[in-house]
């Protein structure tokens, strides 16, 4: 479906993002991974997508608090392959504290790495997808974009924040073969959560399993996890022809969570 199409996928070493790589890889798509992993540990995942998929999968790490390597790893995915046609802005981080106590360093590191890198790697990308007249952009957001949560005020306002931004660039480039949609996944069971369940575990001195049903799944009315394969599946999907008119929305992959 997406063969001589490439994919940058920012973050995509763990949970969603690799989810996501895998199947745009799968899909037909060259794709360049990134992230913070050892570099052995990287070229070792790159290896076992390239074989899996049996196309051209590329590596490179770049620090994305820092806008000089944003728009390096959209430079490098340029480099070796030509153009970028999917970037997929999925790296994110999450700290969980009140706001009088969140520490001031931790909310700059959260807002340059959820909000300003998505910032500079579509405007690093936009001139290549502008150039060949088609482009997906694809912003993992959260179900955290449409509501809040207690204790995650610099999450949520960084979601907040990519759910607006996706629609903005929608509309700038609507008339261009260019779409940009925001994906919002309720909770998804990937490293990021995990540490949440030890966490409020610890906190709430529940079993893992309360914690999970009771404290993390409370808002989701499934009970259940999203799947990673599954917003993979949706972004796959938002990347394909069959998707060309969905621009400027806002996809919701929540279990319920946001009907309440
Ligand atoms: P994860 O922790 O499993 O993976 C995060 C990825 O981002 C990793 O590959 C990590 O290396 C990379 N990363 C982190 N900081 C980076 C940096 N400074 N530079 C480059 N890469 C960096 O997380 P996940 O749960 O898969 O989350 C992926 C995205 O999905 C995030 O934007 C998150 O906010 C969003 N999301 C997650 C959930 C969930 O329940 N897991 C729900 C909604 C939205």
């Amino acid at each position: 479906m997406l063969a001589g199409k490439t994919a940058l996928v920012t973050g995509s070493t763990s949970g969603i993002g690799l989810a996501v790589a895998r199947a745009l890889a799968k899909a037909g798509a060259k794709v360049m991974l990134n992230g913070s992993r050892p570099a052995a540990d990287a070229e070792a995942l790159r290896a076992e997508l390239a074989a899996e998929a049996g196309g051209e999968v590329g590596y490179t790490a770049a620090n994305l608090a820092d806008p000089a390597s944003a728009r390096g790893l959209v430079e490098a995915t340029i480099a070796a392959f030509g153009s970028v046609d999917i970037l997929i802005n999925n790296a994110g981080i999450q700290h969980v504290a009140a706001v009088d106590a969140f520490p001031d360093e931790t909310w700059d590191q959260l807002l340059a790495i959820n909000v300003s890198a998505v910032f500079h790697t579509t405007k690093a990308a936009l001139p290549s997808m502008k150039e060949r007249g088609w482009g997906r952009i694809v912003n993992i957001a959260s179900a955290h974009g449409i509501v809040a949560s207690p204790f995650k005020a610099p999450y949520t306002a960084s979601k907040h924040a990519v759910v607006g931004f996706s629609k903005a660039v929608a509309l700038e480039v609507a008339e261009q073969g260019i779409t940009c949609n925001a994906l919002c996944p309720g909770y998804v069971r990937t490293p990021l959560i995990e540490k949440q369940v030890v966490d409020q575990a610890v906190v709430h001195n529940l079993p893992e399993e309360r914690v999970i049903r009771e404290v993390i799944l409370a808002a989701q009315p499934t009970k259940q996890f999203v799947e990673a394969d599954e917003v993979a599946a949706f972004a796959v999907f938002l990347c394909s022809d069959a998707a060309r008119s969905i621009t400027g929305s806002v996809q919701l992959i929540d279990g319920g969570w946001t009907a309440r």
